[in-house]
């Protein structure tokens, strides 16, 4: 049997609500704090109007417990689903948050709890995304670190900061019924890579 196509899943902010989660703990901290910029940063901390804040918003993050704590997608399951139905091998790829030390423990304990045994043993919780070979990566990042030398297409998962992208492979949530169409120009787009030349 050929091997599936690997579509790269990120975590926050495509598999996990992150900024919902530190946006509702900051609250909590302080319900005075601008939350209104959500567009004008890929990094929630930058978008914050004080520098209280911003340490406030990096505290929150480097907390125990904060990325088990996260909620999960809308649709997530089903978008899963979805991908493993119409012939692809999801696997999740995420970059774990150097500065909080319970972060690649937790974001393994919540797949566990959210996705199951067998998505969690596949999970890679690596730093660099660009060298793990796939058709695929579904991330939420304007400008993924190495995007322009992994045999991947990124496809963007929509965001308030990342609308303004121009790309021809974006996933709008888990809700979206492009979601199949996009992955499969991008497998289109990776076997194109190792096509042999016509002699
Ligand atoms: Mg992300």
């Amino acid at each position: 049997m050929a091997e599936l196509p690997i579509v790269y899943v990120d975590m926050d902010g495509v598999m996990a609500e992150f900024d919902r989660g530190l946006e509702g703990r900051l609250l909590e901290a302080d319900p005075t704090i601008d939350l209104s910029d959500e567009s004008s940063d890929f990094y929630l901390h930058k978008r914050l109007k004080t520098p209280e804040a911003v340490r406030m918003a990096q505290a929150i993050a480097n907390m125990q417990g904060f990325f088990l704590g996260l909620e999960p997608a809308d649709g997530l399951q089903e978008g899963w689903q979805r991908m493993i139905a119409a012939g692809f091998h999801p696997i999740v790829l995420s970059k774990p948050l150097s500065s909080n030390p319970w972060c690649a423990t937790e974001k393994l304990e919540w797949l566990d709890g959210i996705m199951g045994p067998k998505v969690t043993d596949e999970a890679i919780i690596a730093g660099s995304k660009a060298d793990f070979d796939g058709a695929a990566l579904i991330d939420d990042r304007p400008e993924t670190p190495g995007a322009d030398r992994a045999t991947w297409q990124q496809a963007m998962f929509s965001r308030p900061y990342n609308l303004n992208v121009a790309t021809g492979f974006r996933i709008d949530s888990w809700h979206d019924p492009n979601l199949e169409s996009v992955l499969a120009r991008c497998a289109l787009r990776y076997s194109s890579l190792f096509e042999q030349p016509l002699l």
